[in-house]
């Protein structure tokens, strides 16, 4: 995509997350074509990049939600996703989360403990309503990823295992208040290795066929999300072998096929656009500062994480620096050692690949404001989230002054 970085930083200031529709648009119906001729769902994983007008985006396409908060329920709703295309999933759901999904009526909620069905088992008696509900599984396969996206190991907190969730079929089964209709599992993210996910669909798969054979029956298998994207020299999942990885695994089970990718869908998609403000060399070190900074984009102090970083359309012998924030924190960088040229004020630098745990993950960290927020489709750019006002930021506070 050819972007004119300079005037969209000119129209909506620095910084900028920008994210490119048409790119979704893609990755949304190339996935959903390697599904033709089984019946699938899509469920965009909100919290990738939960602006309202990128869910509303996937929505018109026929995505469904996967929420983990009741907030990101509503923003789903709001948004304009069919309710039963969400599902709320989540380690640690309050009782007035419950009830709301229930409420709302929504495809189903996931549950990942014993006691969490016994607390929605309670909230759907008190509202006279039967919870539709899925287990997560923890297949206790290791996704080969960062230690901190990884999800499906006993070690880690998320879901059940086999046998305890066979025990949750059973009970909710027999429940008044519990309809079982799916399962699932997310083993991690930013997967490029396709085997652990393969694995793990057959393992859980095995216990679909267990359940059905005790007429427990499961019409929704959900293999999550977490399939990798590029942000450097990565190898990704091809989209066909995914699905018919999980087709094969599901070979004569009569499910509907889910999986909820966020990272896949927004990634690369957006790039964040920051002004240079200065360089400086301290004991011979190059630095780069910028006016965008961790509590804009935190992946690469939060997880080191890798992102392209260029300064388009500037001239000049590369050297390598570091590109940091105005943050007082070490810790606060975009990329270090990054190749660049001799850079003035008022350059654009752009960090790639940052549609995804990007903006949902920013702060006022240092009473900065939040980026705005720009989509381009079709040759067009749009407002999508006004820049953040200090006045917005103090609007909860200021009542309170004495
Ligand atoms: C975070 C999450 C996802 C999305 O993960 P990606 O790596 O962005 O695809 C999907 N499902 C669940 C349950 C999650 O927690």
């Amino acid at each position: 995509m050819s972007i004119d970085y300079k005037a969209l930083v000119e129209k909506y200031g620095s910084p900028l997350y920008m994210y490119d529709f048409d790119y979704i648009e893609n990755r949304y119906v190339t996935l959903k074509e390697a599904f033709a001729g089984k019946k699938s769902l899509i469920n965009y994983a909100v919290k990738a990049n939960s602006n309202l007008s990128v869910i509303q985006h996937l929505a018109k396409l026929g995505a469904g939600a996967d929420c983990v908060s009741i907030g990101e329920v509503y923003r789903a709703l709001d948004a304009g996703v069919d309710k039963y295309k969400i599902i709320f999933s989540g380690v640690g759901k309050r009782d007035d989360e419950i009830e709301e999904a229930l409420k709302r009526d929504i495809l189903m909620l996931n549950l990942e403990s014993e006691a969490e069905m016994k607390r929605v088992e309670l909230v759907a008696k008190k509202l006279g309503k039967e919870a539709r509900i899925s287990i997560r599984v923890n297949p206790n396969i290791d996704p080969q990823t960062h230690p901190y996206i990884s999800t499906g190991l006993h070690e880690n907190k998320f879901g059940v295992e086999i046998d305890m969730a066979k025990r949750m079929y059973i009970y909710a089964n027999k429940s008044e208040h519990l309809n079982p209709v799916g399962i699932h599992f997310h083993i991690g993210s930013q997967l490029t290795n396709l085997d652990p996910i393969r694995e793990s669909a057959m393992i859980v798969a095995d216990l679909v066929r267990s359940l059905k054979a005790i007429k427990i029956d499961i019409k929704f298998f959900d293999v999550g999300g977490g399939i990798g994207v590029v942000y450097d020299d990565e190898t990704p999942i091809a989209e066909q072998a995914y699905v018919d990885a999980i087709a094969e695994a599901t070979k004569g089970l009569d499910v509907t096929l889910m999986c909820e990718p966020g990272r896949y869908m927004v990634a690369n998609a957006g790039a964040f656009f920051t002004k240079v403000l200065y360089e400086k060399i301290n004991s011979g070190k190059r630095f780069v500062i910028v006016d965008g900074a961790m509590n804009d984009l935190i992946r690469p102090s939060l997880y080191n994480a890798y992102h392209k970083i260029e300064a388009p359309g500037v001239e000049g012998e590369k050297s390598e620096a570091d590109v940091v924030g105005p943050v007082c924190e070490s810790g606060d960088f975009f990329g270090k050692n990054v190749a660049l040229p001799p850079l003035a004020h008022g350059d654009i630098v752009v960090v790639h690949s940052a549609g995804a745990y990007g903006f949902t993950m920013a702060s006022n960290y240092n009473t900065r404001p939040k980026p705005a927020e720009v989509a381009l489709q079709g040759g067009e750019d749009r407002l999508i989230r006004r820049r953040e006002t200090y006045e917005d930021q103090v609007r909860l506070e200021k009542e309170f002054l004495r």
